[in-house]
């Protein structure tokens, strides 16, 4: 089975002849989340359905239980400190994990209203917490807990570190999702999943160039996607999006162009890059995680 597709030849350049797509666990109801800490080598990520978070150990290929019940968390990141942020759908909240393990409840609601189920998140060099927040945690009792959204909208938020307050940057997503911020912070890209639900609905990747105050000065569609939706996504050092979608991680270069995927035989939720030198591609796949060596580097943020 082809491992990957190259649409442009210069794709070609960014893979490693001799490295296959590896499947390093399987048993997972819907994988989600992967977060990279090259401090421990290892990756979090979740196991949405089954309410836990696993551990993959890099240097013996161990997987094993990091948290469970996580209160259904879907993704994560680390913060500027390097501590993990995750996003919760059972408790409707964006937590930190503090370094003794104790949880610290960074934001549950806007303007007294809980929030719906938040998906993914991104940290700013600043310090600031982005985070988008669709229903897929409260459309049933798969993924969280089913319940009325209180807002009434799907929105992107920001969290201010200093003050704590949460400001909209974009009220206009059908399901808000997978988000990532160029390597200057000042387009910020966030995938919108709408088509899970309605196949006249939005399966695009938008740019939105932001203010460090999360102001929305311009924004285009950057890339529909096809097959199936974005969901998460992740930069690298040069500037491409590796954005996931039903038939695998798809690679367009800034200007939009679909350059070659990695196909995967199942769909796609997430991916970041991790390995001590961030040139190995962690995907969360539906029942799997995934992994593969690439000829490129994940970003690495300011
Ligand atoms: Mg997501």
């Amino acid at each position: 089975m082809a491992e990957f597709e190259v649409i442009k030849p210069r794709f070609a350049e960014l893979i490693i002849g001799m490295c296959h797509l590896e499947k390093l666990y399987s048993g997972t109801r819907w994988a989600e989340g992967p977060v990279y800490f090259a401090d421990g080598r290892y990756l979090l990520f979740s196991d949405i359905p089954n309410n836990r978070m696993l551990r993959f150990e890099e240097e013996t290929g161990a997987v094993s239980l990091f948290r469970s019940p996580s209160n259904f968390t879907n993704g994560h990141t680390r913060d500027r400190q390097g501590r993990l942020v995750s996003c919760e759908h059972g408790t409707r909240r964006v937590t930190r994990t503090e370094p003794d393990g104790s949880i610290t409840v960074l934001a549950d609601r806007f303007e007294g209203r809980r929030l719906n189920s938040p998906n993914d998140v991104v940290v700013r060099s600043d310090g600031s917490i982005w985070f988008t927040d669709p229903p897929y945690g409260i459309l049933s009792d798969y993924e969280g807990f089913k319940a009325d959204s209180e807002i009434g909208a799907c929105n992107v938020y920001r969290l201010d570190p200093d003050s704590g307050a949460l400001t909209i940057v974009a009220g206009d997503f059908d399901k808000p999702n997978g988000l990532a911020f160029s390597a200057d912070e000042t387009v910020l890209y966030v995938a919108d999943s709408g088509r899970s639900h309605g196949a006249d609905k939005p399966h695009h990747v938008r740019a939105l160039h932001v203010t460090p105050q999360g102001e929305v000065t311009a924004q285009r569609v950057f890339a529909d996607i096809e097959p199936g939706i974005p969901d998460g996504l992740r930069l690298d050092s040069e500037g491409r999006l590796w954005i996931s979608a039903e038939d695998g991680v798809q690679c367009y270069e800034p200007d939009g162009t679909l350059i070659g995927k990695v196909l995967v035989p199942e769909p796609v939720a997430n991916l970041t890059f991790g390995g001590p030198r961030r040139n190995r591609l962690f995907i969360t796949a539906s029942s799997a995680l995934y992994a593969v060596f690439l000829n490129v580097r994940g970003l690495q943020t300011p």
